[in-house]
């Protein structure tokens, strides 16, 4: 069996990740890997804002899928962190990983200690969760999104796994201000005065990064942890995007060179999410990132944690110290008895799954489906209508008036209730993964939860991991909640979620500290099975008789200044034929001697790729392919083209081929 780079020490039960034997130890064995996660780019309900005609329709930059594989040859524990530019990794996706790995790795992957995170970007094709709840915008499942998802996350765990090599890991951590703020400000003042007051802001402004390098000298990526939504796009857009998070990796990563085409090693940026459930980069209020776009109001919230992940990253130079280690457990999440110690005095109970009515009303950073402020049930049956919204609430629920009951819906709940929780520690650094978005305060209560237990083993830093390894809604704190705003509202499992994570995670801390096992706890179900796909994939593509696959339909003007945009139009296919994953749908080339030299490509920052139906006769099935460039200003003089490539599918014998079209030759001054 291959994966047996992992240093081969017997993983003994009981074994010490922290101190013990490893205390003090500052080598790893450390490996990046990045892989496409690109699904359909057109007509595919995007994964958010829950808008319906919010349906993917082109490319402004790719998803990726990046990972890290970090084992301690101290005593021979690994685990695996990935960032995936999701709205949300769902259980059904942590499970096909898993069992992917497996079929090659055999035990060396597991739940345990796999921890697979969703930067949360609003702006990415939906349908890939096997729970109703979150494929509503798609109309239901999407094959060849899951697909693309768990293909692509496995491949980069794979490349992870294959670039495992002795190395060391520093830490740096600082306040990046002026890039978040509190969209719920009114809730979070509900938290004790005494508690606030602990605090000099009302969200986190730490970013923490590791920096991982080779040995000698060989700089192989990092991982950033910022609480901020990923919600600089808003809901009105129709392109892929990584939004702010993606578009600071892709700085980063620029700037260090990556290939993105899967030769050879490469430098791998992740900028993680964190508790970032009442937090937006619209610092100015509402929708506004401070743009005059939400193009470049992405670009400002993404250079900002750019540039200070660069400066974190120069000064990254205290060493991580000891061996790695981790505990998982599933957890019944919506009958949990939680102790007096974690509800200041009396037991509490966690209640089956439901939201409540403030959801509908005001939605992620923008109006939600219930149609904006005074959201109704007769709004709701407008979009719903088979829910049955009462806006009652149950005693469970306490201050929550339930507009849906997911808990209770058949044959299957709408929502997971048996979910993971896990933590990981590398060295002195603990991960806190959660299947949720917490509020600021839910975790800043959550760390000092595990601090407390850790501390006295020599942990010093405590990370929220959000959007982990599964999605159940939100977490804010019992206060926060009574005021049923979005979050709390969104606070699946009752008031007292938070006060149940904390005792979940009060014990595998304990656990890991003392190196006991924890029993696993319940099996969640595996829906994959049972996945119906409600909408048709492409029956097929067509064009006008006169014309080719590619041909040119409105070719780009003899020249151009830099600063301005070139646009072609070609005749296509569907890009639901084929994601082209590690590809592209578009080149700009210019002309070097005889030969063309690719400048930019589809997830570049300068470029967009729109997919539009056009209604040729008789069929309506032709498709327009809209490249866009918009030169920039350091763009070299010369002579340019705009490739396109795609593929459409026949409707005689149902193939899909490949096909490329080429514009003009242009100038740029
Ligand atoms: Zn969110």
């Amino acid at each position: 069996m291959e994966g047996q780079t992992g240093g081969g020490l017997p993983v003994g039960q009981g074994e010490q990740g922290l101190g013990g034997t490893c205390a003090g130890q500052q080598s790893f064995l450390i490996g990046s890997g990045i892989h496409d996660i690109t699904g359909p780019a057109a007509e595919v309900g995007m994964m958010g804002y829950v808008e319906l005609k919010q349906q993917t329709a082109g490319i402004h930059q790719r998803l990726r899928s990046r990972a890290f594989v970090i084992a301690s040859p101290c005593n021979g524990k690994r685990v695996v962190f990935v960032s995936a530019d999701l709205g949300m990794v769902f259980q059904g996706v942590k499970q096909q990983v898993v069992q992917r790995l497996q079929a090659i790795f055999g035990q060396l992957y597991s739940d345990d200690n796999v921890l697979l995170s969703a930067t949360h970007t609003h702006s990415g094709p939906g349908g890939y969760s096997h729970y109703a709840l979150y494929n509503l915008s798609t109309f239901g499942f999407e094959p060849k999104n899951f697909e693309a998802i768990v293909e692509g996350i496995y491949q980069s765990i794979v490349r992870a796994h294959e670039h495992l090599a002795p190395g060391r890991i520093t830490l740096a951590a600082g306040d990046l201000l002026d890039a978040s703020r509190n969209r719920s400000p009114e809730a979070y003042r509900l938290n004790p005065p005494e508690e606030r007051a602990r605090y000099a802001y009302d969200t986190d402004k730490r970013m923490t990064l590791l920096r991982f390098t080779q040995d000698p000298d060989v700089e192989v990526g990092l991982i950033n942890w910022f609480a901020v939504h990923t919600t600089s796009m808003g809901m009105e857009h129709q392109y892929i995007s990584g939004d702010n998070k993606g578009y600071a990796s892709y700085l980063f990563e620029k700037a260090r060179g990556t290939r993105y085409d899967g030769t050879g090693d490469t430098f791998v940026a992740a900028f993680a999410q964190s508790n970032e459930g009442d937090v937006t980069p619209n610092i100015h209020g509402g929708e506004d990132g401070g743009g005059r776009d939400d193009f470049e109001s992405t670009e400002i919230s993404g250079r900002k944690q750019y540039e200070r992940a660069t400066s974190l990253y120069a000064s990254a130079t205290t060493p991580l110290t000891g061996g790695v280690d981790y505990r998982h457990v599933y957890v019944k999440m919506d009958d949990m008895t939680v102790q007096p110690a974690f509800t200041g005095g009396t037991p509490a109970h966690t209640c089956p799954a439901a939201f409540g009515i403030s959801m509908l009303s005001g939605a992620e950073d923008g109006p939600g489906v219930g149609g904006g402020e005074g959201a109704t049930c007769a709004a709701m049956h407008d979009v719903w209508s088979a829910v049955t919204c009462t806006t009652t609430t149950t005693h469970c629920q306490a201050e929550k008036p339930i507009a849906l009951e997911m808990g209770s819906m058949k044959p299957f709940p709408w929502s997971p209730e048996v979910l993971p929780m896990q933590l990981v520690t590398v060295g002195n650094v603990a991960l806190v993964a959660v299947p949720f978005e917490l509020t600021t305060m839910a975790g800043r209560r959550l760390r000092e939860t595990v601090r407390a237990q850790l501390a006295p083993a020599g942990v010093t830093e405590v990370v929220i991991a959000g959007l982990s390894n599964a999605y159940s809604g939100y977490v804010a704190t019992r206060e926060e909640y009574a005021k049923q705003e979005y979050e709390g509202a969104s606070t699946h499992f009752g008031p007292w979620t938070l006060a149940a994570l904390q005792q979940e995670f009060d014990a595998l801390a304990r656990a890991l500290r003392e190196g006991t096992s924890l029993p696993p706890g319940p099996k969640p179900r595996d829906l994959y099975h049972q996945q119906n796909r409600l909408r048709p994939g492409v029956l097929f593509d067509d064009k006008p008789l006169w014309v080719d696959f590619g041909d040119v339909f409105a070719d780009a003007h003899e020249s151009y200044d830099r600063g301005e945009t070139v646009r072609v139009t070609f005749w296509g296919g569907h890009p639901k034929n084929n994601p082209r994953l590690q590809g592209t749908y578009l080149r700009v080339q210019r002309r070097a001697g005889p030969l063309w030299e690719d400048v930019a490509y589809d997830w570049d920052w300068e470029t967009k790729y729109t997919w539009r139906r056009s209604y040729c006769l008789p069929t309506l099935a032709c498709s327009h392919a809209l490249i866009e460039w918009t030169i920039p200003p350091d763009a070299v003089p010369g002579s340019y083209r705009i490739v396109h490539e795609g593929d459409w599918k026949s409707g005689w014998d149902g193939r899909v081929r490949p096909y490329r079209g080429t514009s003009r030759t242009f100038t740029v001054r």
